[in-house]
């Protein structure tokens, strides 16, 4: 026997099952899995929707159930593993699920989605290649197909998953760009901006700050960005975008506008068909972000606030948000495929230019990332559970939900009402008996306490008053997303930020005498 033969080993010391791609590695840690997520939940979780104790007790005492940062120099096995991090998880970590967890768009994600995403990481593939998951680019070329259909983008119509709502405005915005740059004669990919005289993007002054990052990276400047003033149900109002437009002078190059379609805060639409009208009128592009507002389409009730949609050149949409999908589940539309040819790369070992002719081509020409996770699989089983019906009617259970808060905030004295519910978030402000200097240092005082007592998580925002020159106020903000939540729960949540109003109230009260 030669050296050479004796160093090959001809059996592998590891089971098949050490791979989630065997026919039972996955079920077998799934079921110990199953099994830690249920010791945890029976004897740790919190009560609220997060741990109790202030933000240094909370990520010490996880740190500590994580144990020494060392790597063990034997493991532990999947069981104990998966049980430490259960705990971690579970006890001293955020529970969505829980009806008092109101905060932030980020919702409980369903049941559904996670088990189709732990089959979408088992598979592994990738979607920058044919021979990196085939059936991947079916899954993800079946969901781009549904969601333009919903959308009613017309039959050039495409699109392509991103890592979220930000990258999937920077990525409308680049298309945008590129597509300013070539009608001045410019290729904004090779030569950069520079030749690009005076940019200008155009988006109200309530969109989400990710239009300015964008503006950033893509080399356009935060000075790009255009303001355009809202009416007073915080809509863009399109009469001060067509005068902004008509004013600009010839050394600017108007690049996009951006209506949002579901601010953040406020849920609100901007007024779709109008906007575009004038966009088309001047030849520019229009990108609706409906990171939010996208899911009102599910609903038969409240799809007819997003009419024009259809009329955008790019869309931004989060399946992580009205769609109750783990993140990150975010999606770029575009109304012509063509756009996407500003993105299109030739590289020698993923995709040569004779195996893209014979048909072996993956969506490495759609997409800023090479490597790509299959996060279609979720959101198609999604789709596929529950229909337009399901999902219409989580959406309208999660409106309702906040229609019952407004009702129930109006209805209380100590609370003021700032903006009603549009789609699924209300913002109010509690006021009890105090002097409006302290306000805000209330409500801000008032959600940190919440948030130590692991009662109840709520956001905060800041409002402009009406009129001009007013300053913002401190805001108090439900985002509501979670569709097996009661009005009762609705009920016992305003409750909890009373009970707090109230202490924090005669605490600041009794500090100022
Ligand atoms: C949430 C949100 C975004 C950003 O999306 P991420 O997925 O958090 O990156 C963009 N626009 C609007 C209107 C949003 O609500």
């Amino acid at each position: 026997m030669t050296p050479l033969t004796q160093a090959r080993p001809l059996l592998s010391p590891f089971p098949p099952s050490l791979l989630a791609g065997s026919r039972d590695g996955l079920a077998e840690v799934l079921a110990t899995l199953a099994e830690a997520i249920d010791t945890a939940s029976t004897a740790h979780r919190p009560a609220g929707p997060l741990p109790a104790g202030t933000p240094a007790e909370v990520l010490a005492a996880a740190t500590e159930a994580l144990g020494a940062a060392e790597l063990p120099a034997e493991g532990l096995g999947a069981k104990a593993a998966l049980q430490r991090l259960a705990t971690v998880l579970v006890e001293h970590g955020i529970d969505l699920s829980h009806p008092r967890a109101a905060a932030h768009l980020q919702p409980p994600p369903l049941a559904v989605a996670v088990a189709a995403d732990a089959l979408a990481s088992a598979g592994n593939a990738s979607l920058d290649t044919y021979d990196s998951g085939p059936s991947a680019i079916a899954v993800e070329r079946w969901l781009i197909g549904v969601l333009t259909r919903l959308a009613g983008l017309g039959e050039r119509a495409d699109g392509v998953l991103t890592p979220g709502g930000s990258l999937s405005n920077l990525m409308g915005l680049l298309l945008a760009r590129d597509a300013a740059s070539f009608r001045r004669g410019i290729n904004a990919r090779e030569q950069g901006v520079a030749a690009l005289p005076g940019p200008v993007v155009f988006c109200s002054e309530l969109a989400h700050f990710s239009t300015h990052r964008a503006c950033a990276a893509l080399g356009l400047g935060e000075a790009a960005v255009f303001p355009v003033p809202v009416d007073e149900r915080r809509r863009m109002r399109p009469d001060a975008l067509a005068a902004a437009l008509d004013a600009l002078g010839p050394d600017r190059t108007p690049v996009a506008v951006v209506a949002t379609a579901g601010t953040t805060d406020f849920g609100s639409i901007d007024p779709l068909p109008e906007i575009a009208e004038i966009a088309s009128g001047h030849g520019i592009w229009m990108h609706v972000d409906a990171a939010y507002g996208f899911g009102a389409l599910f609903s038969e009730r409240l799809a007819g606030r997003l009419a024009g949609l259809e009329l955008a050149d790019s869309v931004t949409l989060d399946l992580h948000k009205l769609g109750w999908q783990p993140a990150a589940t975010s999606v770029l539309l575009v109304s012509d495929t063509t756009a996407f040819t500003s993105l299109d790369r030739e590289v020698a070992y993923l995709n040569p230019v004779d195996d893209a002719e014979a048909g072996y081509d993956g969506l490495l020409g759609r997409s800023l990332q090479t490597t790509r996770r299959p996060d279609a699989v979720k959101a198609a089983a999604t789709l596929l559970t529950y229909g337009r019906t399901g999902l219409g009617r989580m959406v309208d259970t999660c409106h309702e939900l906040a229609r019952h808060a407004e009702r129930r905030i109006l209805a209380e004295p100590e609370l003021e009402l700032v903006a009603p519910a549009e789609l699924t978030t209300v913002v109010f402000r509690y006021r009890g008996n105090a002097r409006p200097a302290v306000l805000g240092e209330l409500n801000g005082a008032l959600r940190r306490r919440l948030l130590e007592s692991g009662t109840a998580l709520i956001g905060r925002t800041e409002v402009k008053a009406a009129g001009p020159g007013s300053r913002t106020r401190v805001c108090l903000k439900f985002t509501l997303l979670n569709p097996t939540a009661t009005a009762d729960d609705i009920d016992g949540l305003v409750d909890t930020v009373l009970d707090a109003g109230r202490t924090c109230e005669r605490l600041i009260e009794e500090g100022a005498a």
